[in-house]
Order: C-alpha cells, then sequence, then structure tokens
C-alpha cells in the first residue's frame, strides 16, 4: 500500500514538482501560520513536517519507497516538539507510529530567542500593549537565503557535508561518550562558498538583520514569569522552521500592593483612635479609582487583624470580570509618649476595661527591675553587648532572633 500521507497534507500529486510542492507548502504556510490562523492547531506543524521530507530529494525518495516508515532514519530531533509527535503519530494520524525514534540527531528547528519585558501590577490589572523593538535574522532577499550569487555551493570540509561535528568525550577509563554537535565552520549547513561567489549583501551568511517592533499584548490578570510566544517569530535561517520569540512578563515590585495569585494585599496602619472609634480611609487601586473605605465604631481592630474586600483583587486571567480578593492588614499607630496630661489618663483608665488585678507578693523574695528600651535590629544589642543587653548569658539565644508580631 502506497504512503500519500505527507503528500496528502500538501495536497499536491505524488508526481509533484520540487517548484510545486515548493509554491504549495509556502500557500499553506502563510495560510495556517498560528500568528494569522491561531486555531488550526497542529496543522501548521504538519504542514511543516510534511514540506521538511518533500524538499529534500533523498528524503522524499525514501519516503515514496518505503512511506513513513522509512522515515524511521534521518528524521530531525526536536522537530516540532512533543505536541507534534503526540498528534502526528500518537493521535492517530499516522496510526501510532514514531518515526522519530532511533534516528539520527539533526536541529531543524531555530532556537527560541527569550526577552524579559518589565511590567507594573498597574499593566498586569489593567492589561497594556508594549511594543518591543527587536533585532533577528531574517532570510536575505538578495540570494534568496543561498549565501552565493551564482547559487554554487560546495561541501563544507570540516563536516564533509554533513553539518554535524562529533565529538568524543572520555567520561572514565577506557569510556567513551560521543557528542554531536552543529559545526562551527559552516553552522552545520554543510556548505561551503567560494569568496568571491559571495552574495554581497549578506556576505555569505545567507541571513541578514532586521530591527522588528513586536506588539505584546499583555491580558488584564497575566502573572510574573508568564511567557508569551510569537510563533515562528525569532531568527530565520535557510531550511529551518523559524524558532519563536517568546517574551518573559517580570513584574517589577508594587510600594502598595503585594499579589498572591488573583488576591491582592495591602499593608494599612490606622491610629489607636481610629481602631477603637471607627474610620473612613480611601485606597487608591491599580485602575487608579478610590475605594471608600468606612469601619464602624466600637468594633475594634486588633494590630495584625486582615479584612477582606471581596472582588477587589487581581483579574482573573481570561476571565477579566471575575477577581481575587483584596486583603487589608492592619498596622496600629499607637500614641508616643506623654501624649496627654496624668489627669486625661486617670479619664481614660475610667474609660477602658480595668486593669489586671495586681496582687504583690510576700516576703523577701521580690526585686524591683528596670525596662530597658529593646530594638531588635539594633546590631550592638543583638551581639550581646553585656551593658545593653543584661541577661546576655542565661537568655542569650533570645537576643537577636526576638521579634515581636505586631508594633
Ligand atoms: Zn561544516
Ligand atoms: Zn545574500
Amino acid at each position: 500500500m502506497e504512503d500519500s500521507k505527507l503528500y496528502e497534507i500538501l495536497g499536491v500529486d505524488r508526481n509533484a514538482s520540487d517548484n510545486e510542492i515548493k509554491k504549495q507548502y509556502r500557500k499553506l504556510a502563510k495560510e495556517y501560520h498560528p500568528d494569522k490562523n491561531p486555531d488550526a492547531g497542529d496543522k501548521f506543524k504538519e504542514i511543516s513536517y510534511a514540506y521538511e521530507i518533500l524538499s529534500d530529494p533523498k528524503k522524499r525518495a525514501t519516503y515514496d519507497q518505503y512511506g513513513l516508515k522509512g522515515m524511521q532514519e534521518g528524521v530531525p530531533e526536536g522537530f516540532g516538539g512533543d505536541d507534534l509527535l503526540s498528534h502526528l503519530f500518537g493521535g492517530g494520524l499516522f496510526g501510532g507510529f514514531d518515526p522519530f525514534r532511533g534516528g539520527p540527531k539533526r536541529r531543524q528547528r531555530g532556537e527560541d530567542t527569550v526577552h524579559p519585558l518589565k511590567v507594573t501590577l498597574e499593566d498586569l490589572y489593567n492589561g497594556k500593549v508594549a511594543k518591543l523593538q527587536l533585532s533577528r535574522n531574517i532570510i536575505c532577499e538578495a540570494c534568496k537565503g543561498r549565501g552565493s550569487k551564482s547559487g554554487q555551493v560546495e561541501k563544507c570540509r570540516t563536516c564533509k557535508g554533513c553539518g554535524v561535528k562529533i565529538t568524543l568525550i572520555e567520561i572514565g577509563p577506557g569510556m567513551s561518550h560521543q557528542t554531536h554537535s552543529t559545526c562551527p565552520d559552516c553552522r552545520g549547513d554543510g556548505e561551503f562558498i567560494k569568496e568571491k561567489d559571495r552574495c554581497g549583501t549578506c556576505k555569505g551568511k545567507k541571513v541578514c538583520n532586521e530591527s522588528k517592533i513586536l506588539e505584546v499584548h499583555v491580558d488584564k490578570g497575566m502573572k510574573d514569569n508568564q511567557k508569551i510566544y510569537f510563533r515562528g517569530e525569532g531568527d530565520q535561517i535557510p531550511d529551518v522552521e523559524s524558532g519563536n520569540v517568546v517574551i518573559i512578563l517580570q513584574q517589577k515590585p508594587h510600594e502598595k500592593f503585594q499579589r498572591n495569585d488573583d488576591n491582592l494585599q495591602v499593608n494599612h496602619t490606622i491610629t489607636l483612635t481610629e481602631a477603637l472609634c471607627g474610620f473612613t480611609i480611601i485606597l487608591q487601586h491599580l485602575d487608579g479609582r478610590d475605594l471608600l473605605i468606612k469601619h464602624p465604631p466600637g468594633v475594634v481592630i486588633k494590630p495584625g487583624d486582615v479584612k477582606c474586600v471581596e472582588g477587589e483583587g487581581m483579574p482573573c486571567y481570561k476571565n477579566p470580570f471575575e477577581k481575587g480578593n483584596l486583603y487589608i492588614c492592619f498596622s496600629i499607630k499607637f500614641p508616643d509618649n506623654h501624649f496627654t496630661s496624668e489627669e486625661n489618663l486617670k479619664i481614660l483608665e475610667t474609660i477602658f476595661p480595668p486593669r489586671t488585678e495586681f496582687i504583690m507578693p510576700t516576703g523577701e523574695n521580690v526585686e524591683q527591675v528596670d525596662l530597658q528600651e529593646f530594638d531588635p535590629n539594633d546590631k550592638s544589642n543583638a551581639a550581646g553587648n553585656s551593658e545593653a543587653y543584661i541577661s546576655d548569658d542565661e537568655d542569650g539565644g533570645h537576643g537577636p532572633g526576638i521579634q515581636c508580631a505586631h508594633q
């Protein structure tokens, strides 16, 4: 039974000429490129794979004769990635047969180009379009990526045209390991172009540098370290599928809000009076709205209390009308020393809950000691300076580590 699947994928006859195949591939590749046709799924990869085989006379001959099974050898590694493998060969298109196993290794897709993009928490909340100027290699127009004026090329002498450099690495006594790497002299092309015949535009490199503006859509709810892919926008290399440009979002720390998944957290300090007698505050949100927050008198806020405003957190990615929660962690600013007269303090005592009852112990074991100021951040204290930190010997372990939960 003849295997014609690759021809069917490209929509060409088994007798199609190289030119027809190329034309048809270009047409389909344009149509199914993920940028233009993101819903086409793996179609683009299938097309690329079919073209990969059929555009190479040797591979095409093998395929014509033996079908996909014949491609068991010489199938590039890393082509298309796992999703393609599972789709083409696990998922049924080629009936569970995996021609990628066991073949020699050759790189067939360009590497991804990774760029960080710094964004603010506001950007991730509101969404934005960032323009990023990138420089990349594109196939030289003048020589159509051949690198030579005449179109003539010779085999690279270093790798004898195979594009792969084989290195033996000794990994132990009598044991060595063979590694394959891209030939440095021809950069894997296997080709050599005479100096005089080199294309004047690209100097025989087959590619030229181009600067391009990418519009990066930072969607509402995207997260720190999230990747945004631009398929096929990486460097172009002749006969190799272009790699992707991968943008990695890097969120700058925000001075007010901390993000925890889809929730936001903010620290807020109120005065003791507000903590006891209620308060009204304005909290400016990431979209510029002023949130008016009222807390009734008589409901006491204690240091470290956390209150929640539902639905005022970050928008959920791809579902921005859903939002997480906003958590407000309260700190209380107590009044300064001697903030009021002794008479007023006596009045306060009548208002506040009564003191804990004090009973003076009897006997001679009572010794009055002084309370000193203690600052856990003060290094002279932490180092056990005996004058500043008296009980150093017995209690030394606590000294530097003491941290009160709330101020
Ligand atoms: Zn070479
Ligand atoms: Zn050129």
